[in-house]
């Protein structure tokens, strides 16, 4: 009994998630807060940001201890444009993200920035010029004011409620016992999917940064939210360079460029039409199961799959 118990895969399983659990929550509080806490490279500089075109080049990156999860990976996201990383589960997309904004540094090759390489920049700088909506939103122990303060310190009550308007969360919030001092998270009211994503997305605003790097839900909100939230991120898209990892057909068609990513690879990039007509691409095979009525995320697996 006790071997079959098998302790040490079991604890080697926990460590995985618990690592990748942090990273998550790592990549929440470092890009809320602007205090650098990680260290610069010597002479780093800050970033100048102008049109915010991002420019990945010849991209190799592994985790310690694991083979390359991102292999040559180069594309272009165009200043003010979308482009939509599709891809199986596994594939690197997340890992993009995350070497975007800094967590790690590719192995190979580089990621620039209006010209400017990000791996002598500062991480602080960098991610003032970045606003980043995770899947799941989360919500400080504080007030809602407090909490779309975390966008930017020192953005005014105006502002805020400026960007929550934009955001579609200006309503709800006024709803509330004490209105934007309403407190939220563990001991405070309970908000809904929906209004934590618009909450979540009214924080990107007030950063107004010139990138948003966008990690769409794939959980489903009931069809009125999920129309009230995309109208929302319409709002945070406009006049930004906008990466997102996307799970919808309706992001994903309208993306300037898609970019799919296959076991660490790029294996097409294209616009939804060129892509979608190729008879023999990864793109066409996800497009084709979906038409048949496929959910988005189980056809992209499949078609990723598929020889
Ligand atoms: P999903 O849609 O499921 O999130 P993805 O395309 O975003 O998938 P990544 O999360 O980037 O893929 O994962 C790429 C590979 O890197 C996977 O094999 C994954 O197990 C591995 N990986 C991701 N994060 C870590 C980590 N912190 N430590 C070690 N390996 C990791």
């Amino acid at each position: 009994l006790l071997l079959a118990y098998d302790p040490a895969r079991k604890l080697a399983r926990l460590q995985v998630t618990l690592e990748r659990a942090a990273v998550n929550a790592r990549m929440i509080y470092e890009i809320l807060d602007t205090e650098p806490h990680q260290k610069d490279a010597p002479g780093a500089r800050d970033i100048a940001v102008s049109g915010g075109e991002i420019v990945v080049d010849g991209v190799s990156f592994g985790y310690a201890g694991t083979g390359m999860v991102l292999k040559n990976v180069s594309f272009t996201a165009e200043p003010g444009r979308m482009t939509a990383l599709v891809g199986p589960s596994g594939a690197g997309k997340s890992t993009l993200i995350a070497l975007l904004l800094r967590f790690y540094d590719p192995n190979e090759g580089a990621i620039r920035i209006d010209g400017q390489d990000i791996a002598g920049i500062t991480k602080r700088s960098l991610r003032e010029k970045i606003a980043y909506v995770s899947q799941q939103p989360y919500l400080f122990e504080g007030t809602i004011r407090d909490n779309l303060r975390y966008g930017r310190a020192d953005a005014t009550d105006a502002e805020i409620e400026e960007a929550a308007k934009l955001a579609y969360a200006h309503d709800f919030i006024m709803e509330q016992p004490q209105g934007y001092d309403t407190p939220v998270g563990e001991n405070g009211v309970t908000l809904s999917g929906g209004q934590r994503q618009r909450v979540s997305i009214a924080r990107a605003l007030v950063r107004n940064a010139p990138i948003l790097l966008l990690d769409e839900a794939t959980s489903a909100l009931d069809t009125e939210s999920e129309a009230i939230v995309q109208k929302a991120l319409d709002h945070a898209m406009e006049g930004r360079t906008v990466v997102v990892i996307a799970h919808r057909l309706s992001t994903i068609a309208r993306a300037d460029r898609i970019i799919v990513m296959q076991s660490g690879r790029i294996a097409e990039q294209g616009r939804h039409e060129d892509l979608a007509q190729r008879s023999d691409g990864i793109y066409a095979r996800f497009h084709r199961m979906q038409a048949l009525g496929l959910d988005t995320d189980v056809a992209i697996d499949q078609a990723g799959a598929a020889p």
